[in-house]
């Protein structure tokens, strides 16, 4: 499996201590992504100028602290990457085996005080479907809490659903064409995977990021009410989630121009409003 970062987290991922691992690779590009260097599944060289070194690259792609990364896509060897280990430049991921992995994760197990557990997110976890499937299945049997962050995508998301212990699903916008501007894909699955998830799963966290300009005007507030009042809500929990630019300096790292503006930042009484909403509607809001 490809994985571009883990360590612990407590409650934001999931209930109590977490081991989190994030899994490259993601089939949606919201340009107000946090973790944009788990974006590609080819992974991305991500440079931190201070530390970078002319000498580790010998194709001369390296000059002053800047990387020619037009160079780098025509690059093979890597050597950057393979011959060197430096604060400079890296590549976005590592590969671990399934088997390696649940042993890992097994051999945490200690740590996951306070109903903690394993949390996999992204990036989008379900798009190393078949691995993550397997792995869900040996934690499971070996009786580790666990959860998934997911962007609720994938057509099979349901096969997980007895391998989950928590799951927890964003909803980005109700309507299909703006969710598509967005985040370049239709929602048709991940509105029916929320609709599955509620019926079927006991433990269902929704997460909306919510996003100047994007998402937070009153009709898109009226759908995301209208869509959450229709679940069934006893085993179903709702969170807002406000814009926030920590993932600015890591879109620069990867070589990309962060589009984000101020008008991205949601205005305080606007989260404020559609909380009370939720909760008005007798739902269950939850803040992690
Ligand atoms: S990927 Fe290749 S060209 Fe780019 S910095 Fe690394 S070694 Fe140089």
């Amino acid at each position: 499996m490809r994985i571009f970062q883990k360590g612990f987290n407590y409650s934001q991922d999931g209930f109590g201590n977490r081991l989190v691992y994030h899994l490259q690779g993601c089939n949606m590009k919201c340009p107000w992504c946090s973790n944009p260097e788990g974006m590609r599944w080819e992974g991305v060289l991500i440079t931190e100028e201070e530390w970078l070194l002319d000498e580790v690259c010998p194709h001369h792609a390296i000059r002053d602290k800047q990387l020619d990364r037009a160079v780098c896509r025509e690059c093979k060897g890597r050597e950057c990457v393979t011959e060197h280990r430096t604060k400079g430049i890296r590549l976005s991921y590592e590969e671990i085996e399934v088997d390696a992995l649940v042993e890992e994760i097994i051999g945490n197990s200690p740590m996951f005080y306070d109903g903690g557990g394993v949390t996999f997110t992204g990036g989008e976890a379900t798009l190393q479907f078949d691995e993550l499937l397997e792995t869900l299945k040996r934690l499971t049997a070996a009786g580790i809490h666990t959860a998934v962050e997911t962007n609720g995508a994938h057509p099979r998301l349901q096969e997980c659903f007895p391998y989950i212990s928590q799951l927890i699903m964003d909803c980005k916008l109700c309507d299909e064409e703006k969710h598509r501007r967005a985040t370049s894909i239709s929602n048709a699955q991940t509105m029916e995977n929320i609709r599955r998830a509620a019926e079927l799963h006991p433990c269902l966290h929704i997460r909306v990021p919510l996003i100047g300009k994007v998402n937070d005007s009153e009709e898109d507030i009226r759908d995301f009410l209208e869509f959450f009042q229709s679940l069934r809500d006893g085993n179903v929990t709702f969170e807002l989630l406000s814009y926030h630019e920590f993932g600015k300096k890591k879109w620069e790292q990867c070589g990309w121009e962060y589009q984000m503006t101020d008008a991205a930042h949601v205005k305080e009484e606007t989260v404020k409003k559609f909380r009370d909403s939720i909760r008005g509607l007798g739902l269950n809001y939850m803040r992690t």
